[in-house]
C-alpha cells in the first residue's frame, strides 16, 4: 500500500521486485502512475469509490478491491477500455458490521457477485475486508475466519475466484494463517506514514 508515499518510494520498491501497489485515492494514484509510467506496475484501488470516479478507475487501474454496491458495476463495465482486458474486482465486505465502514453486508454477496459476473469487462476475483482492529486477538481471528467462510462459499458458485485480500502490517501473519491469499502491507514496507 503506497498511499501517502511519493513516487520515488514506489520506484525503489519496484526496483526490488514489488509489482503491485495499492492506493486509496484516485487522484493521488493517477499522479504517481504518471511519474512511474516507465515501469510495468499493477495498480490496485482500495478505497471508497464514488460513481463519478468509475471512469477513471476503469481506465487507469488493474484491480478494484473495494466494490461494495451494485450501482458501480454498470459504469465500471461501460468505461473499461477493451484493450486493457477486464478490470479485476474484489467485493469489499464489512465483516465487523461497523457503521463507519464501507463494504457490503455478507447477505448481499450472492447478488453482487452475479451482477459482476454478468459483465465481461469485469472479472470477479474474490473478496476484500478491513476487519476492525480489535485488541482481542480472538475477535480478529473470528473476522478472518468469517471471511474465509464467505470466500469458500462464493467460490463454489463462481469459477475463477482465487483471491481473499485481508491482513495489513500488524496482522498479516494472522490473516495468512486464516486463509488470506493477498495481504496489503503499507508501513512495514514503506515505514510509518506521517499523516
Ligand atoms: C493503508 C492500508 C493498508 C496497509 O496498512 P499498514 O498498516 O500500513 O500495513 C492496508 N489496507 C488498506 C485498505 C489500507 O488503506
Amino acid at each position: 500500500m503506497s498511499k501517502t508515499k511519493p513516487a520515488d518510494a514506489v520506484r525503489r520498491l519496484a526496483g526490488l521486485g514489488q509489482r503491485a501497489f495499492g492506493e486509496n485515492y484516485v487522484q493521488e494514484a493517477l499522479a504517481k502512475q504518471g511519474e512511474l509510467a516507465d515501469l510495468a506496475l499493477e495498480w490496485h484501488l482500495i478505497g471508497p469509490l464514488q460513481s463519478n470516479k468509475c471512469r477513471e478507475v476503469a481506465e487507469h487501474f488493474d484491480w478494484l478491491q473495494s466494490l461494495d454496491r451494485a450501482k458501480l458495476i454498470a459504469p465500471l463495465a461501460r468505461w473499461r477500455p477493451p484493450a486493457r482486458g477486464p478490470l479485476q474486482v474484489l467485493i469489499q465486505v464489512n465483516i465487523d458490521d461497523e457503521a463507519s465502514k464501507s463494504g457490503c453486508r455478507p447477505e448481499q454477496l450472492p447478488e453482487l457477485a452475479e451482477a459482476i459476473a454478468a459483465q465481461p469487462a469485469l472479472c470477479l476475483r474474490g473478496l476484500m475486508a478491513i476487519p476492525a482492529p480489535h485488541a482481542d486477538r480472538a475477535l480478529r481471528v473470528r473476522a478472518f475466519a468469517a471471511m474465509r467462510g464467505l470466500f469458500d462459499t462464493l467460490r463454489t458458485g463462481h469459477a475463477g475466484i482465487d483471491t481473499l485480500s485481508m491482513g495489513m502490517s500488524d496482522d498479516f501473519e494472522l490473516a495468512l494463517a486464516h486463509g488470506a491469499t493477498m495481504v496489503r502491507i503499507g508501513s512495514a514496507l514503506f515505514g510509518a506514514r506521517s499523516a
